[in-house]
C-alpha cells in the first residue's frame, strides 16, 4: 500500500515539538510493516540539504500563480523517499518554519502551507506518473489543506483515502478571510461546512472536515476534544464526526531514545544494569553548577514554555521542591515571562535550580539519563512524549492526569505499586496543591530505595516502540480503502 505522508517538520532535520519526532519515525514503522511511504515537505533549508540523488520531477503554478519546483529524492538521514517543495521565496527564512526571528508569524502562512496541501493533493491525483499513493496521511494544520484539495481535486474516479491528524488542536492555522480568494477551492468551500470559522479562514477545519479520518495521537485527547472544555471552538464538529475520529497513541523512536545506546549521554545504563544513571546524574550537576550529591531528587523539565504545560504550578511549588533539599533543571523555549520567571528562580538558588533557554536535543536527552523525575503538568497534552522518553531514561515522570497522559502514566498508589502496575506519579486537580501532593508522593517513594528501583525497572522495560501504532493506522488505511 502507497502511503504518501504530509507534514511540515520532520525529525532530525527540522523540530519545534512533538510533531517532528512523529514524522520521523511514522514512516520507518510504517515500511516496516509492510507501507510504501514517501513523505512530503516544504523545502526549508535544512530538508533541502539532506535530499539525496534528487531530480526535479516538475515545476508547478500555485493557484494564486507562483512558480515552484517539486524535487524527488531520498532524505539521506533516514533513508526515506521524499518529495520536497523547492520553494525559495517561500521557505528560505530565518527563524521557525512558522516565525520569523522576532516570533512574529511569516505574513504569507497561508501561502506557504497552502502549498503544502495543494502539492499533496496533486500527488494523490497522479502528479508523478510513477508513484501515486492510495493514501494521503496529513499532519497538523499546516498539512491539514490536503484533505480540502483532494475533496474538490480531479481524483479521476480513484479512490484515494485522506487521514488527518491533530497532533494538537490549539493550533489551528487561522487567518484573515481575504486568504481564502488566493487558495483556489471553490466558494462554497467557505461556509461553515468547510474553512470558515466565525468568519475566519481556518486550514484546521480543513482537515477535521474534509478528511475520510480524524485521528489525533492519544485516545483520551480524542474525547476529550469533543467537549467543549477542551474543543477549542471545534467541539461541535468533532461530536459530528465521532465514527470518523479515533485515538492512536504515539509511541518512541527507540533508535533515537534509548540509554543503552545514546552517544549523547556520559554513561550508558538499562534497566538490569542502571549504574550509569548515577553517573549521568553527577555528571549533569557538575556541568550545571548544581550541587552534586547523589541522594536527593533532580527533577526535570524539557518543554516548549508555553501556557499550555502548567509551568506556573512548577513556580509554585518550587520554593517547596528547593526547601525539601530537591534540585529542577530546566530546557525550553517560549514566553518571556516564563523564560524570565525561571532564569530568576535559578540566579536565586544556583546549587539547585538550573535553567536553559534554548532547544537543544543532546541537552534534553541528558536531562532525561540524569532525573529522577521528568515533570509533565500539562494544561492539556495531546499525547506528550516526555513522559515517555522519561519512561525510557528512567526519570519518573509526574503528569497531570489529562490527554495522553493519563494513558501513559499509572500513579504510585500503594494500590497499583501492589498490582505492579505503577510507573509514575499523576495529579488530577490543576492546582498546586494537587502537584505539591503527587511532588510529596514521588519524594516517600524516592526515600525507599528498592521500591524506587522496582518502579523504575518497570517504567523502563515497557515496551513503547512504534509497531503497536504502526499497525494500527495500517489498518485503519485498510479500513478506509475496502
Ligand atoms: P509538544 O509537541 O507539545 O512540544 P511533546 O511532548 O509531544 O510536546 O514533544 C516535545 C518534543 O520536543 C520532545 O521530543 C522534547 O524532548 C522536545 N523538546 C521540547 N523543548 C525542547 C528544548 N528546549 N530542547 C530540546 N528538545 C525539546
Amino acid at each position: 500500500m502507497k502511503v504518501l505522508q504530509v507534514s511540515a517538520e520532520i525529525f532530525p532535520l527540522l523540530k519545534t515539538g512533538g510533531l517532528a519526532d512523529i514524522a520521523g519515525a511514522l514512516p520507518i514503522a510504517l515500511n516496516a510493516s509492510g507501507c510504501a511511504v514517501r513523505v512530503l515537505l516544504p523545502g526549508f533549508a535544512p530538508i533541502l540539504a539532506d535530499l539525496q540523488s534528487d531530480s526535479v520531477l516538475t515545476e508547478l503554478t500555485a493557484p494564486w500563480g507562483e512558480r515552484v519546483q517539486l524535487r524527488q529524492g531520498v532524505l539521506g538521514s533516514l533513508g526515506i523517499a521524499a518529495y520536497v517543495i523547492d520553494a525559495p521565496d517561500l521557505y528560505a527564512r530565518a527563524g521557525t518554519p512558522y516565525e520569523d526571528a522576532q516570533r512574529q508569524a511569516h505574513h504569507d502562512n497561508h501561502l506557504r502551507f497552502a502549498l503544502l496541501g495543494w502539492v499533496a493533493a496533486q500527488l494523490a491525483c497522479g502528479l508523478d506518473s510513477h508513484w501515486r499513493p492510495a493514501v494521503v496521511h496529513s499532519h497538523d494544520w499546516h498539512a491539514a489543506l490536503t484533505s480540502a484539495y483532494l475533496a474538490f481535486g480531479p481524483t479521476q474516479g480513484r479512490r484515494v483515502a485522506s487521514v488527518y491528524t491533530v497532533h494538537n488542536l490549539a493550533y489551528q492555522g487561522v487567518f484573515a478571510p481575504i486568504h481564502f480568494f488566493d487558495l483556489g477551492l471553490p466558494t462554497q468551500a467557505f461556509s461553515v461546512n468547510g474553512l470558515e470559522f466565525h468568519g475566519q479562514l481556518s486550514f484546521m477545519k480543513a482537515g477535521l472536515y474534509y478528511a475520510d479520518h480524524i485521528t489525533t495521537v492519544s485516545p483520551t485527547y480524542a474525547r476529550e476534544i469533543q467537549t467543549p472544555e477542551q474543543g477549542c471552538g471545534l467541539d461541535g464538529l468533532l461530536r459530528s464526526r465521532a465514527h470518523e475520529l479515533s485515538g492512536i497513541l504515539n509511541a518512541v523512536d527507540e533508535a533515537v531514545w534509548n540509554p543503552a545506546t545514546d552517544a549523547t549521554i556520559p554513561a550508558a545504563f538499562d534497566a538490569k544494569k542502571p549504574a550509569g544513571k548515577a553517573l549521568c546524574k553527577a555528571a549533569l550537576q557538575q556541568q550545571l553548577g548544581l550541587a552534586v550529591k547523589p541522594d536527593v531528587p533532580l527533577f526535570g523539565l524539557v518543554s516548549r514554555l508555553t501556557e499550555q504545560k502548567g509551568l506556573y504550578l512548577v513556580l509554585a511549588v518550587l520554593d517547596e521542591l528547593i526547601a525539601r533539599g530537591g534540585q529542577l533543571v530546566v530546557l525550553g523555549t517560549g514566553d518571556a515571562a516564563l523564560e524570565d520567571a525561571f532564569l530568576a528562580r535559578a540566579a536565586a538558588h544556583p546549587q539547585a535550580v538550573s535553567v536553559r533557554i534554548g532547544y537543544d536535543e543532546a541537552h534534553a536527552h541528558r536531562i532525561f539519563a540524569a532525573t529522577d523525575v521528568t515533570l509533565v503538568p500539562s494544561r492539556f497534552e495531546p499525547c506528550g512524549l516526555t513522559q515517555m522518553y522519561g519512561f525510557k531514561y528512567g526519570s519518573l515522570p509526574l503528569v497531570h492526569r489529562v490527554g495522553g497522559l493519563a494513558d501513559t502514566v499509572v500513579d504510585c498508589a500503594l494500590e497499583n505499586l501492589a498490582d505492579e502496575t505503577a510507573n509514575g506519579f499523576v495529579f488530577d486537580a490543576f492546582t498546586p496543591e494537587a502537584l505539591a501532593r503527587a511532588m510529596r508522593r514521588a519524594w516517600a517513594l524516592y526515600e525507599r530505595k528498592s521500591e524506587w528501583r522496582n518502579v523504575r525497572q518497570r517504567a523502563m522495560q515497557q515496551s513503547l516502540g512504534w509497531n503497536k501504532a504502526a499497525a494500527q493506522y495500517v489498518a485503519l488505511y485498510h479500513r478506509l480503502l475496502s
